[in-house]
């Protein structure tokens, strides 16, 4: 028996994949994804999404022993679900094949994982998102830890990658457009008799990127949004606002690093003088947000922040497939 299978490790491959297979970031961001596409040529068995992992380096494509420093070999093994793991052919160690890696400290099938990080990225409800990966019964908490993992992964990105908008055009080097404004975001539903106050947001928007951030504020006070525009917009800009007062000094910050135009809504939308000078994109942003919140955390307050930073992070990826972009990101903080 012990003969059999080192014969069999010394056979067995060191890698997941050939090498010269695994994708760049650049060329897995560009990837889109049908339902179709994905299920049946991709992920259609354990295999395939083993190797789907490695190729995006979502998964280790070769380990080496801790023990005697050299490659370990990929071996079979029926007993556990990802069907296959590392086994060193001098010390007969074991590793998973998970080790290091998103999926290292769950218990589901990877197929399974992949079934909700899917369904999280399509924005399918949690409910429905479990009946595709057959949980089953009573686990309810595990599709939500899930999703509360996905979105510590757009969290985390968004601390790493930390956004600024405006600035100049690096083509045409003219300055860039941000409006800015600050809104209210209520709570749809009451809770245990007592009236939520609802949350202000601070936020801008830059024209024609679509680039946007959005910070939850104590208040909308100059002294609150003043270090938020210096944090967020970048020097050159041309900023656009309502006639709110803390927006009164904005042409003063930092000696005048910004150009500052009002709209007065009281008198009109937009400025019949200059068409281009009004803050439809970012009512549009609220409005968008907006639903977004209130369809997903109705009832849940702690998480309105987090709930906030992921509205930004699709936002930031709204050119691209969902799927592939959390991918990216999972790749990005959890390197093997
Ligand atoms: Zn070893």
């Amino acid at each position: 028996m012990f003969i059999t299978s080192t014969t069999m490790a010394n056979r067995a491959p060191t890698t997941i994949v050939d090498v010269a297979t695994i994708l760049p970031v650049e060329i897995m961001l560009a990837e889109t994804f049908s339902t179709r596409d994905l299920y049946c040529n991709f992920i259609s068995t354990i295999d395939d999404t083993i190797r789907f992992l490695a190729t995006r380096r979502l998964l280790s494509n070769s380990k080496e022993c801790d023990n005697c420093h050299i490659a370990m070999s990929l071996t079979r093994r029926a007993s556990i679900s990802d069907g296959k793991q590392w086994t060193c052919k001098e010390c007969r160690k074991n590793v998973s094949i998970r080790a290091g890696s998103f999926f290292q400290n769950s218990k589901l099938k990877l197929t399974q994982i992949l079934d909700i990080v899917y369904g999280w990225a399509r924005e399918h409800p949690q409910n429905e998102a479990a009946r595709d990966a057959k949980l089953g019964e009573g686990s309810t908490h595990t599709i939500v830890d899930w999703y509360n993992f996905c979105r510590d992964i757009t969290e985390q990105h968004l601390v790493d990658n930390p956004t600024q908008v405006g600035g100049f055009d690096e083509n045409t080097l003219l300055s860039k457009t941000v409006e800015i404004d600050e809104s209210k975001f209520f709570h749809p539903k009451y809770h245990r008799g007592q009236w939520r106050e609802g949350h202000w947001v601070f936020g801008g928007i830059e024209r024609g990127s679509g680039n946007c951030f959005l910070v939850e504020v104590p208040d909308r006070t100059e002294n609150t949004l003043t270090p938020i525009i210096e944090r967020y917009v970048l020097p050159g800009t041309i900023i656009i606002s309502d006639g709110w007062r803390a927006y009164r000094n904005i042409n003063q910050i930092g000696g005048g690093i910004y150009e500052h135009e009002v709209i007065t809504h009281e008198e009109n939308f937009v400025n019949p003088d200059d068409p281009t000078i009004h803050t439809q994109n970012v009512e549009n942003m609220w409005m968008r947000a907006k639903r977004k919140l209130k369809r997903q955390c109705g009832t849940s307050e702690a998480l309105f922040t987090s709930y906030l930073h992921e509205f930004i992070w699709r936002n930031k990826f709204k050119s691209r497939d969902i799927f592939s972009a959390l991918l990216v990101c999972v790749r990005e903080q959890y390197p093997v």
